[in-house]
């Protein structure tokens, strides 16, 4: 059996659009490819995990719930594609969140540091050198590395075209 492979997406700006803090289903706008690639990773075999920052959360602009609520849209969606995502991790923490359970600055998870994409890695058991990263933020690429993971700063464009492109050059079968 081949090793197992992994691609780690961001949320906002590389699967759907980034209007700021997006919360609301009905307001979920996917990136042109977002749904193709995935599920291409799925057809091939890999894990889609998804690490996304949430300090909306810690400061009080929607509740967990609401995310939730949203991820549970994108998934009804995906699987209307026959795609679907292995796992989302999220980092609700902020320095300055109302809530005090969300109170923390420098969270070990919350991006550029690597806790969601060490622990994505982890229960997987995902090899680094299998496994890579699509951000649209500085602080993505910065997890990433510190993951020990290649990472790509998307911009603009088709994700799909993007991530074979990744893919290929980290040497994941897509
Ligand atoms: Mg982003």
């Amino acid at each position: 059996m081949p090793a197992p492979f992994a691609v780690i997406f961001d949320r906002d700006g590389v699967l759907n659009e980034d209007y700021g803090y997006a919360f609301e289903p009905a307001k979920l706008v996917w990136i042109p490819g977002a749904r193709a690639a995935i599920k291409r990773v799925n057809a091939a075999g890999g894990r889609v995990m998804v690490a996304t920052n949430q300090s909306g959360i810690g400061r009080g602009y929607y509740s967990e719930a609401q995310m939730h609520g949203f991820h549970a849209e994108m998934e009804r969606q995906l699987a209307a594609d026959g795609a679907h995502i292995d796992r989302i991790y999220f980092c609700p923490f902020h320095e300055e969140a109302a809530e005090a359970r969300y109170r923390q600055a420098n969270h070990p998870d919350r991006k550029p540091n690597p806790g969601m994409l060490l622990r994505a890695l982890g229960d997987f058991g995902i090899d680094p050198a299998r496994a890579l990263m699509i951000g649209d933020k500085p602080a993505d690429m910065q997890a990433a590395g510190a993951a020990g993971i290649d990472g790509y700063l998307y911009e603009e464009g088709d994700l799909e075209d993007f991530l074979l492109d990744a893919a290929s050059r980290t040497g994941l079968p897509l």
